[in-house]
């Protein structure tokens, strides 16, 4: 695809959001992190020429090589992916816009030391396994609230915005609505929350219609 064919191509992607978050309501805004762990950074900066800031990666040392290879440009980095706490000062060197998935209570206090000692605050999303999938990272949905609650009373350095999920791994339309639903809910209960994360390429207008308003899109941005 050339820029031209591209352009088109991204803003099918936008109108399919735009209707999306038309449904719940027209003050409902939806930012669309663009995740870029399967593209190079010539993939990112094709879409930066066509107007995309926000980026997601889902490894520290990626997003380490990619935001370091394009730091002249105005991005956002987001790290969407498991934080291993041997990773959390590589993760801080960088100093993400939003950390996605916070996932422990270990790691939360870990992390909180760690900011500490750099006098840094960082945004960051529990990440709720709304659909108690084995294979999945995240809280409990039966514990979140109790467990943000603690992390915003335990951790002044981390500056908890919100949830993040990932939809059940499904072919049931239903049984993953009802994943997102779940997460919507909690979300609604948190104290000053602003970011329910949740929505990638396969089920985003499905998350928008359940409240989301992050998405995080890889294959369909990057046309993979
Ligand atoms: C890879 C990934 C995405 C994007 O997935 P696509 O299906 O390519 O849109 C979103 N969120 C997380 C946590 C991911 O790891």
């Amino acid at each position: 695809m050339n820029e031209i064919e591209y352009k088109i191509y991204i803003d099918d992607v936008i109108r399919r959001v735009e209707s999306a978050r038309l449904k719940v309501s027209s003050y409902h805004i939806v930012k669309i992190v663009a995740v870029s762990k399967y593209s190079t950074s010539d993939e990112i900066v094709k879409l930066y020429n066509i107007g995309q800031r926000a980026f997601g990666e889902n490894k520290v040392q990626d997003l380490k090589a990619k935001a370091t290879e394009l730091e002249e440009l105005p991005l956002e980095w987001h790290f969407i992916g498991n934080l291993q706490k041997n990773k959390i000062n590589n993760l801080l060197d960088i100093n993400p816009t939003l950390f996605h998935a916070l996932d422990s209570l270990e790691l939360a206090r870990e992390l909180q030391k760690k900011l500490k000692a750099k006098d840094m605050i960082l945004d960051t999303l529990l990440q709720i396994n709304s659909a108690k999938e084995e294979s999945k990272h995240g809280f409990m949905p039966e514990v979140a609230l109790e467990i943000y609650k603690q992390i915003l009373q335990e951790c002044p350095n981390i500056n908890l915005k919100g949830v993040m999920s990932i939809g059940a791994h499904s072919d049931d339309k239903n049984i993953i609505k009802k994943s997102f639903e779940t997460t919507y809910n909690i979300y609604k209960e948190l104290p000053n929350a602003t970011v329910c994360s949740m929505g990638m390429s396969g089920d985003f207008e499905l998350a928008i219609e359940c409240g989301s308003n992050m998405v995080r899109l890889g294959s369909i941005m990057f046309n993979k």
